[in-house]
């Protein structure tokens, strides 16, 4: 447990040893923010850390997903680079739990991506707890809470004047830089059971703003829609295919490789693709099963929510609601779904 008033100190602590991401609010939206020694001033810090806030515009998955990565040259070898330990403080669970996505896709399997493995071991993960879900979170549909489990490094709460620090073995790192400023918590702590109250108070919160379950055999209902193109019709007719649903989406994993030729060789990118862009299931000879925009604008709802669970045992949808927010034709995927 730690003052709140020494804040500043740990957070000078941990930039010695880490580059630090903290989550800020800039205009009323929460972005994530390199910490710099300049922010952290004498009890005026200029940048506050918005840990109360909602999830930041900007999913967690970039940190490792990059949005462009170079992942391979010729004649000679690229191996991934190993910059100095990252921590990201303020992570929300809506934004941890996709992570096990990108384990899966990218780590799982025969072949693994030693760019994005390379990224995610160099990363500490500190939760912190959602006091306050918005309108656009719906993480319980998905079984989830505004709080961590297990799948952090360690998880913060910020309540009553005290940061509530509980870590893992990788977390305690976060610790040690600072032992002095941290003192042990116990039960009867005024901090502790505070974190309790707003924890239930989110969880009532969603159920309030949510308060129908989704069908429970969902994934079938998804899938028994697959050749009712007028339901997805009339979903998508307030479309635009901006794509700002997929583009800023925790669980999107979708990607493209190209080369590039150099004067002696060439280089391999890895960028982001996405299901609604026409050409990302053209094969070759240019046959397009998914031509019409309908079957691109259905297809992220079988992928979401029937497939990935089929194949992987979850959804891969964590209820952020950054596609809702991001949507210029209003498309909540909420109503979508409450339709089956
Ligand atoms: S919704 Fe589309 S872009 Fe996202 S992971 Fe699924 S197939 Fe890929
Ligand atoms: S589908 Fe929407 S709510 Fe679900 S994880 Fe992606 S952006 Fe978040
Ligand atoms: S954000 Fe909305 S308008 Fe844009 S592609 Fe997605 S569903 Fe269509």
């Amino acid at each position: 447990m730690l003052s709140t008033d020494l804040r500043s100190q740990w957070m000078s602590k941990l930039l010695e040893r880490f580059t630090v991401f903290v989550p800020a609010e800039r205009e009323n939206q929460v972005h994530w923010h390199r910490l710099e020694p300049a922010d952290l001033g004498s009890g005026t810090d200029t940048v506050t850390p918005a840990l109360r806030r909602i999830r930041a515009s900007e999913p967690v998955k970039s940190f490792m997903f990059n949005p462009r990565q170079q992942v391979g040259a010729f004649p000679e070898k690229l191996k991934p680079a190993e910059p100095k330990t990252r921590v990201l403080l303020g992570v929300k669970n809506c934004d941890l739990v996709p992570l096990k996505v990108h384990d899966k896709i990218l780590t799982d399997g025969e072949f693994n991506d030693p760019f994005y493995l390379a990224q995610r071991k160099n990363t500490i993960l500190v939760a912190a707890d959602c006091p306050v879900p918005e309108e656009s979170c719906f993480c319980n549909l998905l079984g989830l809470t505004p709080f961590a489990g297990d799948d952090a490094d360690a998880a913060l709460s910020v309540c009553d004047g005290a940061f509530l620090l509980e870590v893992g073995e990788r977390g305690r790192e976060l610790i040690d830089a600072a032992p002095d400023l941290f003192r042990k918590a116990s039960e009867g702590d005024a901090g502790v059971t505070r974190r309790e109250e707003e924890r239930k108070a989110a969880v009532a919160a969603l159920n309030r703003i949510n308060p129908t379950p989704w069908n429970p055999g969902l994934p079938a209902a998804v899938a028994a829609k697959r050749k009712d193109e007028s339901f997805w019709q009339k979903h998508a007719e307030k479309c635009v295919e901006c794509f700002g649903c997929l583009m800023g989406c925790p669980t999107c994993y979708c990607f493209l490789l190209y080369d590039q030729a150099r004067e002696k060789g060439l280089d391999r990118t890895r960028v982001w693709d996405a299901c609604y862009l026409a050409a990302y299931a053209r094969v070759g000879g240019g046959a397009n099963p998914r031509a019409e925009f309908v079957k691109r604008f259905a297809n992220r709802f079988f992928c979401k929510f029937s497939d990935f669970k089929t194949d992987h045992g979850m959804f891969a949808c964590s209820g952020c609601g950054r596609c809702f927010k991001a949507c210029m034709g209003k498309i909540d995927i909420r109503k979508v779904l409450g339709e089956l």
